[in-house]
């Protein structure tokens, strides 16, 4: 496992991450998973507030010796800040949750628009300082899947240490993309990228024509160990996320981060990446990562698993089968996109930035027809 410089901190860090948003769903397995990592090198933790119960499983896996072993970051939840005291009392809960005297990085989740405003609203940026002079928190941080102009207005407005961002093959300028990247990595900032698989999307969507480039390249490498070294490639990169919900996915992770290097890729690589993209680019795929950010649906719409079965209609992998599990489930069960009353709700949470409601009603219309 590398270990790189956690921007202008000092700090050390594994080059992977364990992003812990997808754990297994048996609480034992999860904590073991959580050990075998840090056991085999990982030192770079992520949990948020709004993962479920991800923090309370999370600091079960860090008792016993394991906290010392490790830089541990987890999230304010903006959603639920209304007053300026409200940013300590959640993160005190954090800590209790984490059974932790200090996070070592902290982040305020997700900045979109609303949530910038928020922070700045009830003095968000104070509220960090304030915990750094306490000794509650080590480090300042977000994470952000907006515009780069807004990154960039985010960036400039404070003494950040850290940011987090999406980033993948198919995202280099989508979000914050590459360019975002460099801008706040070139003030001294650490990065940690999240989605490097923008959440299972690049496994779970694969055309065969991308499939005839991957096999047809002399390297042979998995799509997931091409995602991973274009991160790894960049300087840039301090650590890479990755969520994995199995013991056997970690395992096949961490053998791809112990065979890289700096610039792993080479010319030829790059050009690969290039025709992969071009490839999933000429699908009509919905860039849904199954966050399920926007869930519930008041209308009980099953937003994620609506489009995950229209891009799996789109790559004809399957094709009668996800419609007529769309026709004959989904609408019966009241849970269809004809169910859709475009409140705009979940416009507002989806960190993709999908227009949901129009999206819904083409694949209606689609799956109908
Ligand atoms: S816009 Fe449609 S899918 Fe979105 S929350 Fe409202 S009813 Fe549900
Ligand atoms: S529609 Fe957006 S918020 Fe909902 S699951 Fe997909 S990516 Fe997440």
């Amino acid at each position: 496992m590398e270990y790189t410089q956690f921007g202008k901190t000092g700090l050390k860090v594994s080059r992977f991450g364990l992003g812990c948003m997808r754990f297994p769903s048996n609480e034992k397995d999860a904590i073991a998973m959580v050990r075998y990592a840090i056991d085999n090198g990982v030192n770079y933790i992520d949990t948020a507030y709004m993962y479920k119960d991800s923090e309370i499983i999370t600091g079960k896996a860090l008792k016993d010796g394991y906290r010392n072993k490790t830089l541990l970051a987890t999230k304010s939840p903006i959603w639920n800040i209304g007053r300026h005291e409200d940013f300590e009392k959640y993160l005190d809960e954090e800590l209790i949750r984490l059974g932790t005297d200090h996070i070592d990085v902290y982040l305020l989740h997700n900045l979109n628009p609303d949530h910038w405003e928020t922070v700045k609203k009830f003095d968000g940026l104070t509220f960090l300082d304030r915990m750094v002079e306490k000794g509650k928190i080590r480090h300042k941080a977000f994470s952000i899947h907006g515009t780069l102009t807004a990154f960039k207005e985010i960036v400039d407005s404070f003494d950040w240490e850290m940011f987090q961002i999406q980033l993948n093959i198919l995202d280099e300028i989508q979000q914050v993309g590459v360019e975002g990247l460099k801008y706040a990595a070139g003030k001294g900032m650490a990065s940690v990228i999240m989605e490097p698989l923008r959440g299972g999307f690049l496994l779970n969507n694969v055309p065969v024509e991308v499939d005839a480039l991957i096999n047809q390249y002399p390297e042979k490498r998995s799509l997931i160990e091409w995602c991973f070294r274009w991160l790894y490639n960049m300087p840039e990169v301090s650590v890479i996320l990755s969520g994995t919900s199995t013991l056997d996915q970690l395992k096949d992770n961490l053998r791809i981060f112990n065979n890289s290097v700096p610039n792993i890729m080479s010319e030829a690589d790059q050009n690969l990446i290039k025709k992969v993209r071009e490839a999933f680019e000429s699908k009509n795929s919905i860039g849904c990562t199954g966050c399920k950010y926007c869930m519930p649906c008041p209308q009980g719409v099953s937003i994620p698993e609506i489009f995950k079965l229209y891009n799996s209609y789109q790559l004809m992998t399957s094709h009668w089968v996800d419609k007529g599990l769309y026709r004959n489930s989904l609408i019966p069960s009241r849970s269809g996109a004809d169910q859709c009353a475009a409140c705009g709700i979940c416009l507002e949470q989806c960190p993709q930035g999908l227009d949901i409601p129009v999206l819904l009603k083409k694949v209606h219309e689609e799956f109908m027809a």
